[in-house]
Parts: C-alpha cells; structure tokens; sequence
C-alpha cells in the first residue's frame, strides 16, 4: 500500500504544484520551444492559402503535446482540441499563420529568403506582420495547458487559421471559410480570444479596448453609366465622369454630415475613379471602387445604405445609371472587431495579473481590419482580441518599421509576453485553479 499511498501523495503534490503555478512559471520552460517554433516559422513563411509547411508543422507540434487534431480546414487549416480532466466551458483560441508579399530586410540567423507567386509574378515572402509570433505563442499555450489537463476545468480548441491577409483573387480563405468548413461543427465555444503583435506598442506592453476595437471593411464598388458623346457636344451625351465626380463628393456627407459621430468615428474612401479613353470624349462609364470602416455595426450598415442611396439618387438626377456592389461581396468584408465589454474587463484583470497593471493598456481604436471577428459572429459568442507590443525597448515605437514594411522586426521578448497573457485569460476563463 505504501508505495501506492506515495504514488498518489507525490501526484497530489505535483498537481497542486502545477495548479499554484503563475502564467510566467508555467510558460518561463516553453520559452526555448516558443523562440525555436518562432524562428523555424519566420524562416519558412508561406502567403496565404499556401501555408502547406506551417499547416504540417503546427499539427505536428499538436499531436506530439497530446491533442486532437484536424487538418484541411479552409485549405491548411489546423484545429487542435483539449479536453480537461474536470468540467467547465469552452474556449477557443485562434492564430492566424500567414506571410505577406513583402522581401525581408532585417538582418537576423533566421531571416526569410522564401519566394513566392502574388497575382502571377514572383514576390518574396515574409511573416511581416508577425503570425509566425501568433503560431508560436499560441502554441506555447497549448504545451502549458496540456501540461495540466488532468486538473483543467472545461475545453479549449486552438484555431490556426490561414490567409487572415486575403485569400488570393478567385479563392476562397481565412475565417470566413474556415466556419464554411465547419471549424466549429463539433465544437462551439463559449468565447473567442485573439491577439496581434504590433509595432505601436513598446514590447513588455499589451492593449485592448472594450467595444470596437478594430474597424469594419467593406469594399465597394460603383459603375456609373452614361451615354458616349463628343467632348466638344457633351449635351449628345450624359457624363458619367462628372456623375461619378458628385458621387465622390456627396459621399463626403456620410460621415461628416449622417452619421452620428458621438458614438464611434467612421472611414469613407475612394481609392480608384476609373473612366474615359481619350481628352475630347465624353465617356459612356466611368467606375469608382473604395472601403467603409466603421467601429459599430449599425453605423456600419447606415454608411453602406447611404452610400447606394447616394449613388443611385445623384445618379439619377444626372439622366446616368449605377450599378452598385456595396459591399462587393460578404467575403470581401470583415465585421467591427468587437470586443465584449464584460469578457474584456475580465481579460483585461487576466492580463493584469500576468503582466502587472502597468503593463497593460487601453487600446486606441485602430482602422485597420480583421477577419477573427468572423468567428465569434458566426456562433455568436462572445471575442476578445488584443495586442502586443513588439518594438524594442529605446525605439520610438511611432516611428518603428510598421507591421507589413520590409524592416518589421519584433523583439522576441513579447513571445513571453504574449504566451503569458493569453495563457492567464485562458485559465481564468475556464476558472482553473490560480
Ligand atoms: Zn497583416
Ligand atoms: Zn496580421
């Protein structure tokens, strides 16, 4: 019996020793993995939809800590489930792993000297926006909590997750195919957590904000239509050129005249006006395409109705037709990236406890968009989503090689950072023992 007895004692011990355990002791002996995994994945960068390597490299990874694993979701997918020894809910956790079309220009051991096809020319490839970090990390977590899952409450699915940056022209990719394929078919969450790397922030720092905290993206498209005349009889004609021009400019309304700009700000943008051949011809059609970010879904959708409205109404005082795609199509558009205001409190006292409170800040809004909002809409669970500084310290991190520049450098200090914390908010969640 008494070895027996000892069996269970010295189990009991490292139970509750794993159990006392902070999110940095748990993840301090994953570090030398979580900077290799990193550094292989930098080194190998893939463009989206073609994350062959990075997709094979993950699952292996998954099976060797003990996970369930599935593959092919979305074309490279890869989804690792955890199911803990105790009950309790159920978490998902998502990595983006793509690279960009960008030609590396840090000087590092593991610097990329991938090559690549984007939009039928070859490009270079590199993990300019710092998913080789997301993999990393995120796996880093998964190893920590698989190293307890005896004594974990609940679930947790790892979502990896290809072409977060655009699946290539005429495909189909990221989250919004990856709930297509049925990602959570087996297995609905009760929230979603995501995080980014970012050059704004100063490493040893995170962000986030309760609310919209990463803009909407609709991409829209206009075609004006009018009648072809010579430009020296525009009255033979009807001039889509200026037409489309007064489209351009009452647009300018929305967000400055419609919208109510107390409750979020709004983006409306023109960035192609195409029409016309030659000097001395009125044209029959001229084109307009552009983007519409918002940080609130209702806003969102007053700013794409004004838009057609716009269109249609300035078009018609003109004698000239529109055809609209507004927004061009729902794959070509990402929702607000909202943050649950309660689930972010409760992260955010996560983070805090990992990292210390005055390493942790409120996000400001940021413009740009995301296609991980996807996923929480599609179930309707709550998300929550924050960032992690990767500028060295003594850098201004507002003049610091921007995410997606050639020169994007992150200090690998925030691999610990970012672990850690998404470590944490995981345990709280699932109300695992502190
Ligand atoms: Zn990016
Ligand atoms: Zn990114």
């Amino acid at each position: 019996m008494r070895p027996t007895l000892l069996a269970a004692s010295l189990l009991l011990a490292a139970t509750s020793a794993a159990a006392a355990e902070t999110a940095q002791q748990a993840i301090q002996p994953l570090l030398p993995d979580i900077t290799a995994w990193r550094r292989d994945l930098h080194q190998h960068p893939e463009l989206s939809n073609r994350e062959v390597r990075t997709s094979k490299f993950v699952a292996g990874e998954l099976k060797k800590l003990g996970y369930e694993v599935r593959t092919g979701i979305a074309h490279t997918g890869v989804v690792g489930v955890l199911k803990g020894g105790r009950s309790g809910p159920k978490l998902a956790i998502r990595a983006d792993m793509d690279g960009l079309p960008v030609t590396e220009e840090v000087d590092l051991p593991f610097a990329s000297k991938a090559k690549g096809e984007y939009l039928g020319k070859p490009v270079g490839v590199m993990h300019a926006c710092g998913h080789d970090a997301h993999v990393a990390m995120t796996l880093g977590v998964a190893a920590a909590l698989a190293k307890r899952r005896r004594d974990l409450p609940g679930e947790v699915m790892f979502v990896f997750q290809p072409a977060e940056e655009g699946a290539p022209p005429g495909e189909e990719g990221g989250a919004p195919l990856m709930v297509k394929d049925g990602v959570f078919k087996d297995f609905k969450p009760d929230a979603i957590f995501g995080m980014h790397v970012v050059s704004a922030l100063p490493v040893g720092t995170v962000a986030l904000r309760p609310g919209g905290a990463m803009a909407s993206s609709d991409t829209f498209r206009i075609v004006v239509r009018g009648r072809q005349a010579h430009g020296a009889t525009p009255w033979k004609g009807i001039d889509p050129i200026v037409t489309a021009a007064e489209i351009v400019t009452a647009s300018q309304t929305i967000v400055s005249r419609a919208l109510d700009i107390n409750k979020e700000p709004a983006v409306v943008t023109f960035g192609i006006f195409d029409g016309g051949q030659r000097f001395n011809i009125v044209p029959d059609k001229a084109e307009l395409q552009g983007t519409v970010r918002a940080f609130d879904e209702g806003m969102r959708q007053q700013a794409l109705a004004s838009l057609k409205n716009i269109a249609e109404h300035v078009a018609a005082a003109h004698g000239a037709t529109v055809e609209t795609q507004i927004p061009l199509s729902a794959d070509s558009s990402n929702p607000v990236n909202h943050n649950d205001p309660a689930l972010t409190a409760r992260v955010r006292a996560s983070l805090e406890t990992a990292l210390g409170k005055d390493h942790v800040q409120e996000a400001q809004r940021w413009t740009a968009s995301e296609d991980f909002p996807h996923f929480g809409r599609a179930i309707d669970v709550p998300s929550v989503y924050f960032f992690v500084g990767a500028t060295p310290a003594g850098q201004d991190p507002a003049t610091a090689p921007s995410n997606h520049s050639p020169k994007f450098f992150l200090d690998e200090g925030a691999l610990a950072v970012g672990s850690e914390g998404m470590l944490q908010a995981a345990l709280d969640f699932l109300g695992a023992a502190p």
